[in-house]
């Protein structure tokens, strides 16, 4: 049976290239990535969401996600939404740092001590929002210092976000996107075995002429799944 994930925030930057708001969001979003809350967030590539992988467009379906844009044409809010689900949270940085009265970097190259500055208050700004969404209290997990020896990476949720389950359906083994979530959220909801399957195909192209193969294999799972559920932490 799946054990699920614990519950992460997913983080999208603008991928603005052109104004310094732009680099300003990729520079505190990894701040948070790698130092603030490294164990409570994932990023998601707005260019792989954009080009339609599963495993993104899931992710941002299932869990809380922040959006952080450069400027109020909010690419990577907008796009979540038309793809996905509506970010839980979005940020527009101009208007964050007219609101915090901080001045905004001048070049997108590199970064001033008023660059820094907003990077850092836009970064404790996100880390603020994700304890928010994970209620969780912020004296509980305040900016522990990182030892080098226990250094962290930004993870990606290309490859930790959102699980999969491997079925085996007409004689293949086949990885279904976000299967475990769905029964995880369809059990809970009370939804029928065929609201379960509609929910399956939304995440994953099924051929048509499998789809009875498909229905039968995620059907089973699904009564085998649901005795012995564990719950997200
Ligand atoms: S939100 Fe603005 S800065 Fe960011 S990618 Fe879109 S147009 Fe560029």
């Amino acid at each position: 049976m799946p054990i699920l994930p614990k519950k992460k925030v997913g983080l999208i930057s603008c991928s603005g290239e052109e104004l310094p708001a732009g680099t300003l969001s990729r520079m505190a979003t990894l701040r948070v990535l790698e130092q603030l809350r490294p164990n409570d967030t994932v990023t998601l590539c707005l260019p792989l969401f954009l080009a339609g992988d599963d495993k993104e467009r899931a992710f941002a379906k299932f869990y809380s996600t922040i959006a952080i844009d450069g400027c109020d044409k909010q690419c990577a809010a907008r796009a979540t939404e038309k793809y996905s689900a509506k970010p839980t949270t979005s940020i527009i940085i101009p208007e964050f740092l007219a609101e915090q009265d901080l001045a905004a970097p001048k070049t997108r190259r590199q970064m001033d001590a008023a660059g820094e500055s907003a990077a850092d208050a836009l970064a404790a700004e996100i880390a603020r929002n994700v304890d928010e969404i994970l209620g969780v209290k912020p004296a509980a997990v305040v900016d522990t210092p990182i030892t080098e020896s226990e250094g962290v990476t930004a993870t990606c949720s290309c490859g930790s976000g959102i699980p999969v389950m491997r079925l085996d359906i007409a004689g293949k083994g086949v990885e279904v996107v976000a299967l475990p979530l769905i029964f995880e959220e369809s059990h809970k909801d009370g939804k029928s075995p065929e609201q379960v399957f509609d929910a399956v195909k939304v995440y994953n192209v099924i051929p048509i002429e499998l789809e009875s193969a498909y229905r039968e294999a995620i059907l089973r799972a699904y009564a085998e799944f649901v005795p012995s559920e564990k719950h997200v932490e």
